[in-house]
């Protein structure tokens, strides 16, 4: 595996990003900037996916 990698991708059909973490969590949100900020923020805000 290539290690410590994130990733954004368009949900198809849909205005909506999928964002995938290094570490495995994954996070849907239709703002960009937003999805980096929480990606670059690790590992803050890892274990409260579930609010
Ligand atoms: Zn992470």
């Amino acid at each position: 595996m290539s290690g410590r990698v994130v990733r954004i991708d368009w949900t198809p059909g849909g205005d909506r990003l999928s964002g995938t973490c290094h570490c495995g969590a994954k996070r849907v949100g239709e703002d960009p900037a937003e999805m980096w900020n929480w990606l670059f923020a690790h590992p803050a805000g890892h274990d409260e996916e579930e609010r």
